[in-house]
């Protein structure tokens, strides 16, 4: 099929043409990153072609065009429409000499790979061989000699899908936030029946050569013991896995949880199986069983996290291939923290990553955690204190300081993991610690309990807040018992982990040290924690994940409950009078509107959406979705806007309205929310630890900005927010409103291209 001789024209400007293709192991979140991708490369423009089943579909030369339908509908699907698969083929010259024809027949020249490492090898190697095969080609008579001028080179971007984590250059590969959840669900299953048998579970997770699986899940979970590729155990490790196990059922742990990645090794590189572990145990008395949960950890339906990510991705491919010049080097594009997008050198995250592997075959562990990453790094400290395997010698001499955690404003998912890691994080230091019942107005009335290790068993993985949280802020009239009561503990430090209400509270106490100099001497610091994400000195806040992905479960649901019915949801969201839940559940739910305060809603705009959706039904769309944010208008309520749309749609369309409501604030924290909890309490001790002499003039906050701890001292967190609209001042999000809604409607032009 290759001998008709092909001409390629030019094809500057709108004459461009892309393709994407998913290679390798299939992960959650491939889809919308094919979604994104090609819509936003289709409104400017270009012709977005699909490579199916992988490099097979490059040999085989199966490639189809893209339009705007056919990437609808796949937000919220598993796996990869457009197959993938792993191609012998494609591995040699010959092979990719068939690539570069079939490329350049549909005169295609941008290539998108969503892959592992192995993929996106394969990609630079086609880019670097690119123009020695057009030559041959062009010798051999298959391709015109135009084509030498007219597509001198092949560009690429490359996108990690893989549910490792395993990639250099990016916090996050798309599809292990779903592969965590994966987990996270059938651990949660299984130590409900492991307690009441008081039975030892060894989870194998997957994970050939990196450990972040097994990692996050042991954080996640309060696992006794894990075995990583990366950190092999040290000799005589059976031993300690035994007694910690014991010291666990001492303390009154009703079950056991051991978690080993598929790929875990000893020092010596030979491999620990499950059933290895499973005979130490029984070996020791254990009534231990085995799970492997194999492909169950690939399936189901993207996190928020996952939709999250690879909507960015995909639509930050489709601008590089717009901006890039002839011959850029191949950019990975990956993302830091959940706010910035980066481009690096394709080949230099790829070579990082890869050397891993050798690190490990040499033995040099410590290198391999270190080219891993800091989050590798420090969740595994973070596991080996809080699951009591590691613990720093305390010296007796040094005074003992007191630190005391509450939570205020709403409740959020994490509260609970995040008292657990203060806890065990501050005991390892050799602090007292204490934890307030029911906020501010707890430390009033002394509702105060010491935090032992066991206190906080079992709340890594619970929901909800057990300390409680309540709005009352320090005030004219509780402010003599507040301090009173912090004079009585010797408080050193105060941590307010929790919403926008708890700023303020925070706030509202660092003033009060100029009447009450006793204040002078503590240390008040902020940690975010509601599921709004409105506070200051952060992108983040611990809790939103969670109700993200709670409201993408009841919207895919909803969505589901249309088919067959011409029907427009209307959606009410928390997030008080910040749109962030608003504008991302948008983003990762395709949604065709949303309505934020930040944006606003006018008579204007609604009569504009108006039309929009009944030209949109007049052409047979079956469902159409707004998501509208609690305050986004005090007089256009969602009740109004469901009316008026209801009112002048009716002989084309039915509207529903749905207030998702506490749902948002409930559950079992995600593993995101369970692993940042986990880190803001550590970057807490090690800004307390860096603090020679505590005091208010350590207070403000403490955040993740571009994925990194940061802090923000007191006077600038109260700079950086909107006192009317209870938010920050600045928020990073802004953009993504408008971008969110341009992948999800089409423009007329496009809709039956
Ligand atoms: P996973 O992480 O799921 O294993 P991967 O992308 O690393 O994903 P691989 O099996 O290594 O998976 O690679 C997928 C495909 O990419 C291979 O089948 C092959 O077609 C192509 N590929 C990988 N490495 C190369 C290479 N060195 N040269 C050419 N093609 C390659």
């Amino acid at each position: 099929n290759n001998n008709n001789k092909e001409s390629t024209t030019s094809h500057s400007g709108g004459n461009k043409r892309f393709a994407v293709l998913t290679s390798g192991g299939d992960s959650c979140g491939m889809n919308p990153a094919i979604r994104a991708f090609v819509r936003a490369s289709l409104l400017r423009g270009a012709k977005v072609f699909a490579i199916r089943e992988g490099y097979n579909g490059l040999v085989t030369g199966s490639i189809v065009e893209l339009d705007w339908q056919s990437v609808g509908g796949i937000i919220s699907r598993g796996g990869t429409i457009i197959g993938t698969a792993r191609s012998a083929e494609f591995r040699t010259r010959e092979g990719r000499k068939i690539a570069v024809f079939n490329l350049l027949k549909n005169k295609i020249d941008n290539l998108l790979v969503i892959g592992g490492d192995g993929s996106l090898t394969g990609a630079n190697i086609l880019r670097c061989e690119w123009n020695s095969l057009v030559k041959e080609l062009v010798d051999d008579g298959k391709l015109d000699q135009s084509c030498l001028a007219s597509h001198p080179t092949l560009n690429i971007a490359g996108l990690a899908g893989s549910i490792d984590n395993d990639m250099c250059g990016t916090d996050f590969t798309i599809g292990a936030d779903t592969a965590t959840k994966r987990i996270l669900e059938a651990v949660d299953a299984i130590l409900s029946t492991a307690v009441s048998h008081q039975r030892s579970f060894i989870i194998e997770v997957m994970g050939r050569n990196c450990g972040w699986l097994a990692l996050v899940s042991g954080v996640s979970t309060g696992a006794d013991y894990i075995l990583v590729p990366e950190i092999p155990p040290e000799e005589g490790w059976e031993q300690s896995m035994k007694e910690n196990l014991e010291k666990g059922r001492l303390s009154g742990r009703r079950c056991s949880l051991v978690i080993v990645a598929e790929g875990a090794i000893d020092r010596q590189g030979k491999p620990i199986t499950s059933n290895y572990v499973k005979k130490v145990l029984e070996d020791a008395g254990h009534d231990a069983r085995i799970t492997i949960l194999g492909h169950v950890q690939r399936g189901g339906v993207p996190t928020f996290l996952d939709r999250y990510i690879a909507t960015r991705m995909g639509m930050d491919a489709a601008e590089y291939f717009f901006e890039c010049k002839e011959g850029s080097e191949p950019v990975f594009i990956g993302i830091r923290g959940l706010s910035t997008i980066t481009r690096l050198p394709l080949m230099q995250c790829v070579v990082e990553t890869q050397s891993v592997g050798e690190l490990i075959k040499q033995h040099k562990f410590m290198e391999a955690v270190k080219v891993r990453g800091i989050l590798f790094e420090q969740f595994h400290e973070i596991f080996m204190t809080c699951s009591n395997l590691k613990r720093k010698q305390i010296d007796p001499k040094i005074e003992k300081k007191n630190f005391l955690i509450l939570h205020s404003g709403g409740p959020s998912p994490g509260m609970n993991p995040a008292v657990r890691a203060f806890t065990r994080l501050g005991l390892d230091k050799g602090h007292n610690l204490y934890g307030v019942f029911n906020g501010f107005s707890g430390i009033a009335k002394e509702e105060i309990q010491k935090l032992d290790w066991m206190t906080v068993n079992g709340w890594a993985v619970m929901g909800g807040a057990e300390l409680g949280t309540n709005r009352t802020v320090p005030n004219d009239q509780n402010i003599k018992e507040i301090v009173q009561t912090l004079v009585k503990y010797r408080i050193d430090g105060i941590l307010m982990f929790g919403g926008y209400n708890g700023y303020i509270g925070a706030s509202n106490l660092y003033q009060y040290r100029n009447t009450y100099p006793e204040l002078k001497k503590i240390s008040i610091i902020c940690a975010p924690g509601t599921i709004a994400n409105n506070v200051p000195g952060t992108d983040v806040s611990v809790g939103s994940d969670t109700c993200l992905n709670n409201i993408l479960d009841a919207l895919d649901k909803i969505k589901q409950s249309a088919v067959a019915s011409r029907r427009l949801f209307v959606v009410e969201v928390m997030g008080a009078h910040c749109g962030y839940l608003c504008t991302m559940a948008s983003l990762t739910s395709g949604a065709e509107q949303s309505y934020t305060m930040e944006k606003g809603i006018t008579i204007d705009s609604l009569t504009e959406d108006l039309k929009m959706f009944v030209e949109r039904f007049k052409r047979e769309h079956k469902i159409g979705l707004i998501i509208k944010s609690e305050n986004a208008s005090s007089t256009y309520t969602t009740h109004f806007i469901y009316s008026l749309f209801k009112e002048e749609g009716k002989h084309l369309f039915d509207v529903r309205e749905s207030i998702l409501g506490h749902l948002q604030q409930g559950g079992s924290p995600s593993g995101l929310d369970r692993l940042v909890s986990a880190r803001f309490m550590r970057y807490y001790f090690e800004l307390i630890d860096n603090t020679p002499q505590l005091s208010s003039n350590l207070s403000g906050c403490i955040g993740s900005k571009n994925g990194r701890m940061t802090f923000t001292p007191m006077d600038e967190m109260v700079q950086s927010i909107s006192p009317k609209f209870r938010r920050p001042i600045h928020q990073w999000w802004l953009d993504l409103i408008k971008q969110s809604q341009e992948i999800s409607v089409a423009p007329l032009n496009l809709e039956s291209n």
